[in-house]
């Protein structure tokens, strides 16, 4: 640990070394030398010089351990007992160095121990020379030669004071060490003692708390800490820390002032320690504003979005993820609102895009103020914003209809008019809303229902509010492995066709409906009806339907080849998709001339759907396709809406009775009566007619009975593979073997 203390240790360590050096080596020649050949009372005095040897090297040792000051005191104490001692036996002159000994003492500061044994000396003289005068001392053993004994002293003492002089330098210079660091540091240091009254500052300290000089000079601790504290915003923690610290000296401690000015200052603190004690505490203040200022907007850019300042996603990421945390802890319910704007591009297209920027910023404050400080609202970018509410209730139909209650009033404000400079506009939101309860959904899921809910609104006509539901969450999650399976089948051309057959009259064979089925590896046979769909919305149907023409095509053409087949039509199923591209009828006659079919034999069928739109451009499209002799039937009639005008200048063939209607013909009087209208309007247009979906005699003896003759259905024949179908016409052949003349 850093500390002022430890400027100057190693020096003051290396002269101690010398100083027991220098007194064990007068312990050897005391011992060696003076002992045996000048001193009186031998054995006494070898003794004492032994202990005196064995306790230099002890507290030697002390001080190597990292206790010098107290290896000093304890030596000194016991070279004092001795010294006073031997003046007592008769040698004063030599407790002399006992004087030296508390000199050293001084330096090396332990004032108050040098005192004591200076005074303790002192004492000891007055009282040896009290005695002397009452001649009650003991004989001066050196009566013969005062001088030697003066002379030992002298040397003694000048051997021990030349060490000190050289430590009392080092001193002066640690101490002009400690002034220069501590006034060239940066930061504000203050220095107080145990007490907390001051000891040192450097002119950074005053200068950060704007300390005018005056104050500095009375040296009243108290007034300086209130002056100090005066200019936080929370004194109160402040004064508390410098509590903190005085009742646990040995801490240390770092943390952050804030200023009332604005300035932030970074706060260290840590004890000063002399030997293992606690003396004092240094407290050292750091301005860090800048740092503090570019890192809040380094974090500011990073988690905020520039044009609303609102939170952005990273940062509505991890609020989510604390959120799923809290609300495992407490088992309330959280929500996730998902909110877009409704046709936000076309004022972005049209007004410009400052003033849809305005509007985005205008929206984004208006949803703060729908929502409480603890909740977030975040912009995820466009016209996305998206609303963290928590500690909602625990139960989830009381939480549904808090955060319903929220998203409402989110709508209502969105609702209101926009001020966007000269610009008075209005937008609708749709929003989308999920519930959390615990860490069940992770945040990535969460945010997808809450999207997949928003989208459901969106479809609900906009400009509402509408739940996630697990439903269609499942729906939507298949909905997407299928559409990868799809293009992968869509790629591969995992498709096969059935065929339907199509019969007039008793059962007499004129073709059949080509029916598609995805043959998936994980799935088995897939209907269309699972997947047309999909593929008319992801667009995969322009390459399928584009297989299911050509291979219908190749058929017909082997077939052509086939005296009993060659008669066959083909009625292929076209989607609107299909017939509404550009070049539809050049890739129809282009599958045509590449495989060889004969187009009086193929039969497109298309939907009600196709006319409502685009009406004349389909009519072009059929009427040209027409003059190279392919035929069109309508299929689900009915089901549709498709004008009787139009039907009417429509270049079809036949209309086709939706299996709806066939199916309860027998006992509901209203489908009887369409089939009915059906047929008479085919009649009065000139138009064949056939039913799909017979699956009953009666039924047929029903459609025969008002005129329609041509039929679809179970009652003859499920769609069949390639080979079945073949097989099924040989064989309704051999019944009929005059069936087809009559067809
Ligand atoms: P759709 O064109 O109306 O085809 C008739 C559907 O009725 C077929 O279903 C057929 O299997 C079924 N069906 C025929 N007879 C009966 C019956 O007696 N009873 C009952 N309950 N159903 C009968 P599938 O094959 O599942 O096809 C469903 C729909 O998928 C078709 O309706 C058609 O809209 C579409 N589709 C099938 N293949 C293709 C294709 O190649 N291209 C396009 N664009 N759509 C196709
Ligand atoms: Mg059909
Ligand atoms: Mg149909």
């Amino acid at each position: 640990m850093p500390s002022s203390t430890h400027i100057a240790p190693s020096s003051s360590i290396r002269l101690l070394d010398r100083f027991y050096g220098t007194f064990l080596f007068m312990c050897v020649v005391f011992l060696t030398i003076g002992v045996p050949f000048v001193f009186y009372r031998k054995t006494a005095s070898a003794v004492a010089s032994m202990v005196v040897a064995i306790a230099v090297l002890a507290m030697w040792r002390m001080s190597r351990k990292g206790q010098p000051q107290r290896s000093l005191k304890i030596f000194a104490a016991g070279i004092w007992t001795v010294l006073t001692g031997l003046m007592f036996a008769g040698l004063p002159p030599i407790s002399t160095v006992a004087l030296a000994v508390a000199v050293m003492l001084a330096v090396v500061n332990s004032l108050r121990a040098s005192l004591f044994f200076a005074a303790a000396y002192f004492l000891a003289w007055l009282t040896y020379i009290a005695l002397q005068s009452a001649n009650l001392a003991p004989d001066i053993y050196f009566t013969g030669a005062p001088l030697t004994g003066w002379f030992i002293s002298l040397i003694a003492i000048w051997l021990l004071l030349l060490p000190i002089t050289e430590l009392v330098h080092n001193l002066h210079h640690a101490a002009s060490l400690q002034t220069a660091v501590i006034e060239a540091a940066t930061d504000g240091i203050l220095v107080v003692n145990k007490e907390g009254h001051v000891e040192t500052h450097n002119q950074n300290f005053a200068d950060l708390w704007n300390i005018p000089q005056e104050l500095l000079n009375k040296a009243d601790d108290h007034a300086l800490l209130d002056f100090v504290s005066d200019q936080l915003v929370d004194s109160d923690q402040f004064l508390s820390k410098v509590q903190e610290m005085y009742s646990h000296p040995e801490q240390s401690s770092l943390d952050r002032l804030i200023f009332k000015d604005g300035r932030i200052l970074e706060r260290h603190s840590q004890p000063q320690r002399l030997d293992d004690t606690v003396v004092g505490r240094v407290w050292s203040f750091r301005d860090v504003t800048e740092n503090e200022n570019a890192r809040a907007e380094i974090y500011r850019m990073a988690f905020h979005d520039a044009l609303t300042t609102l939170p952005n996603r990273r940062l509505l990421h991890e609020r989510l993820e604390r959120a799923l945390i809290s609300s495992a802890r407490n088992g309330l319910h959280g929500a996730l609102l998902f909110i877009d704007l409704d046709r936000f591009k076309i004022l972005n297209d049209t007004h410009g895009h400052d003033k849809g920027d305005m509007l985005l910023q205008q929206v984004g404050q208006r949803l703060v103020r729908c929502v409480r400080d603890a909740d977030t609202v975040a912009r995820l970018g466009g016209d996305e914003f998206v609303v963290l509410l928590e500690s909602l209730s625990q139960h989830s139909k009381e939480a549904a209809a808090q955060a319903e209650t929220v998203g409402r009033k989110m709508q209502a404000a969105l609702n209101l008019p926009y001020a966007l400079g000269d610009l008075e506009s209005q937008i609708t939101p749709s929003i989308g809303l999920t519930l959390f309860n615990g860490q069940d959904a992770s945040v990535d899921e969460l945010l997808k229902e809450a999207d997949q809910a928003m989208y459901q609104s969106k479809a609900a006509g906009r400009n509402t509010l509408r739940f996630f539901d697990q439903a269609i969450h499942t729906a939507l999650t298949e909905r997407a492995a299928l559409e990868i399976d799809l293009r992968d089948a869509v790629k591969q051309q995992n498709f096969l066709l059935y065929y339907q057959p199509q019969v007039v009259g008793n059962g007499c064979l004129t073709g059949a409906e080509v029916l598609v089925r995805w043959i998936d590896p994980k799935r088995g046979i897939v209907s269309p009806a699972d997947f047309i769909p999909l593929s008319e919305e992801t667009g995969l149907i322009l390459p399928l339907g584009r297989w299911i023409l050509e291979t219908a095509c190749v058929q017909l053409a082997t077939w052509a080849s086939q005296p009993a087949m060659a008669n066959m039509t083909l009625a292929v199923n076209v989607s609107a998709n299909q017939l509404r591209q550009s070049d539809f009828v050049e890739q129809v006659m282009e599958v045509l001339v590449r495989t060889g079919a004969n187009p009086a034999r193929l039969k497109l069928e298309l939907t009600e759907s196709l006319l409502v739109t685009h009406v004349e451009e389909t009519i072009l499209k059929m009427a040209t396709l027409k003059t190279h002799g392919v035929g069109f039937s309508l299929d689900d009639f009915g089901t549709g809406y498709s004008s009787l005008s139009y039907l009417k200048r429509l270049p079809l063939e036949q209309l086709k009775i939706d299996q709806g209607f066939v199916r309860d013909i027998l006992v509901d009087p209203n489908d009887a009566a369409i089939a009915k209208m059906v047929v008479a309007l085919a009649e009065s247009l000139g138009l064949k007619v056939i039913a799909e979906g017979v699956e009953l005699e009666a039924q047929r003896g029903f459609l025969a009975e008002i005129g329609c003759l041509a039929y679809q259905g179970y009652l003859f024949s499920r769609p069949l593979p390639l080979a079945e179908f073949e097989d099924y016409c040989s064989s309704t052949r051999g019944d009929q073997a005059d069936g087809l003349a009559r067809c």
